[in-house]
């Protein structure tokens, strides 16, 4: 089964409630392929979920960048999966390498995350990745593979997962993986779910790839076998998210 290119544009927490409406003006001009071709997903801070969502062509969708791990209540500063779903949410990214490091999310806590959403009914972008240290020590396709086991023991819904790689060292940072690079740890992921969880999900997860990608460099990464698209961060606040957009064809 051939697997649908995804692009998600994840805007973190950048934008006033005019720049947001400038950028879903243009994002709503953009030419772009069908959506048998592409399914795109676009990421605003919570508070201009709903703005956005009311705005945005009916053939995007939107996305919250956090939830929390389980249901809401006495948590102050944090929002919960069933809001997201009472607002008509369908997607949630967890696991960014900017909670991780930062906030200091543990593995187990993301799969916690992951497992919560999904039993509401939320899809997820699931994110891991490696740091410079870690990728120049040698073990980059451990700490993924560890990333992604923390997920994998407490899911089993593969369907609604799409699985982001994002090194560390390549995100923000103008420095991207090179196509080769990209590549490698995609195909060892889904090698990884091959062995660990079954060959179906092996061949069908989308595993998309962020860490400074834009118009110009999007192309040539999208040619890889095992690149199923991408997480965008900078880029995707820019006209040239559309151009990404379109190296799905
Ligand atoms: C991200 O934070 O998910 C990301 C990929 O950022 P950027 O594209 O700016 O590197």
């Amino acid at each position: 089964m051939a697997r649908k290119f995804f692009v998600g544009g994840n805007w973190k927490c950048n934008g006033t409630a005019e720049e947001v409406k400038k950028i879903v003006s243009t994002l709503n001009e953009g030419q772009v392929p069908p959506t048998d071709v592409v399914e795109v997903v676009v990421s605003p801070p919570f508070v201009f979920l709903p703005l956005v969502k009311n705005l945005l062509r009916p053939d995007f969708h939107v996305a919250a960048q956090n939830c929390w791990v389980k249901k809401g209540g006495a948590f102050t500063g944090e929002v919960s999966a069933e809001m997201l779903v009472n607002l008509d949410i369908p997607w949630v990214i967890l696991g960014h390498s900017e909670r991780r490091l930062i906030l200091n999310e543990t593995n187990e806590f993301v799969g916690e995350k992951v497992a919560y959403a999904l039993s509401k009914g939320l899809k997820v972008i699931a994110c891991v990745g490696e740091t410079l240290e870690q990728r120049e020590s040698g073990t980059t396709v451990e700490v993924v593979a560890a990333q992604t086991k923390a997920i994998a023991e407490r899911v089993s819904n593969w369907a609604d997962v799409v699985l982001a790689y994002e090194p560390v060292w390549a995100i923000g940072t103008g420095k991207v993986a090179s196509p080769a690079q990209a590549q490698e740890v995609h195909f060892e992921l889904r090698k990884w779910f091959h062995a660990n969880i079954s060959p179906e999900v092996a061949a069908t997860i989308r595993i998309i790839y962020g860490g400074s990608v834009n118009g110009a460099n999007s192309k040539e990464l999208a040619a890889q076998p095992d690149v199923d698209g991408f997480l965008v961060g900078g880029a995707s606040l820019k006209p040239e998210f559309i151009d990404i957009i379109k190296s799905a064809e």
